[in-house]
């Protein structure tokens, strides 16, 4: 997978809009794969930690859903890709009440909201998920990004106000976008993505510990939206092409899951026009073709 992808990642551009993701290394690229009996696959880059960004967006859902549940999350948010880039806020006023889907950034910043009622420490509460569906206890968050996220945060936050003045969050706008870029700073690797992937290939079972993490119905929406809107605008070509629920992020990562076989994560923090990393859509290009991993390919179901 690795030398198939290589060649395509000097097309890739890190991400700019923030100071501390300018940092990152475009020649990294990083691999791996975990399987329900424990075995794991590694290639490149596998422990270098990276900003998890928008692949935050599924964590923020599932914990959206177990603590407003699945009317209030979905009388915020819908269910339908937007087909416009991530942080587009044209449909907001234009064509619908609410934003989009939960994987855009104005859906996110909505299911933001549904996590603080009724919590006391909701970033702890994130937290405390995102180590438990990734199997790490020392993930954390990176304060430099998190400040950076903060400062360079207006487009968030005007979509933030805008959806408060249409009643469609449930909290604060200011402390809505301030967990929303806490949630987008937290420091992963893709060991700890592959282990979530699989978490969520295994319908929210730990399949080390036999402890079911996230509820079956849970697990069911969350890969459903990851397949048809994780992608940013290229949701629908990358279904086509992989044939996976993915998830990608402007900090280079990408989160797979493939339906009860295994999970896969990637890191190469060259991105393509659409925000993703191009060294993991290859990677995973080419591991859909070679280990039958298309949701559609038939073997699904043998
Ligand atoms: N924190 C980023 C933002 O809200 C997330 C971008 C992304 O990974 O798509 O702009």
């Amino acid at each position: 997978a690795e030398r198939y992808a290589r060649p395509h990642m000097d097309q890739g551009k890190v991400a700019t809009y923030i100071p501390e993701l300018a940092k990152g290394d475009a020649t990294k690229l990083g691999i791996c794969i975990r399987t329900p009996d424990g075995e794991e696959y590694c290639q490149g880059d596998c422990q270098t930690e990276f900003s998890i960004q928008s692949i935050s967006k599924t964590i923020t859902l599932i914990l959206a859903l177990q603590t407003a549940g699945y009317d209030r999350v979905f009388s915020k948010v819908g269910m339908e890709p937007s087909g416009d880039a991530f942080n587009s806020m044209i449909r907001l006023e234009t064509l619908t009440t609410h934003p989009m889907n939960p994987m855009i950034n104005a859906g996110a910043i909505a299911t933001t909201s549904c996590c603080i009622k009724g919590c006391a420490d909701p970033f702890g509460a994130f937290l405390t998920l995102a180590r438990t569906l990734c199997g790490r206890e020392t993930i954390r968050l990176n304060k430099e990004v998190f400040t950076s996220e903060y400062q360079a945060g207006g487009r968030n936050r005007a979509m933030a106000y805008f959806m408060q003045s249409e009643n469609l969050l449930e909290w604060d706008a200011e402390d809505v976008v301030e967990l929303y870029f806490k949630m987008c700073s937290i420091n992963v690797n893709v060991r700890d993505l592959a282990h979530y992937g699989l978490v969520l290939a295994c319908n929210g079972k730990d399949p080390a510990t036999g402890k079911q993490l996230v509820d079956p119905w849970i697990c069911r929406i969350v890969k459903t939206l990851m397949m048809t809107c994780g992608m940013y605008d290229a949701s629908g070509e990358f279904a086509v092409k992989v044939g996976l629920p993915a998830k990608s992020g402007v900090g280079g990562g990408i989160l797979a899951s493939a339906e009860s076989r295994m999970g896969l994560a990637t890191f190469a923090p060259g991105l393509d026009k659409r925000g993703n990393s191009i060294g993991g859509w290859y990677a995973l290009e080419f591991l859909s073709q070679n280990l039958g991993l298309h949701y559609f390919s038939g073997q699904a179901a043998e």
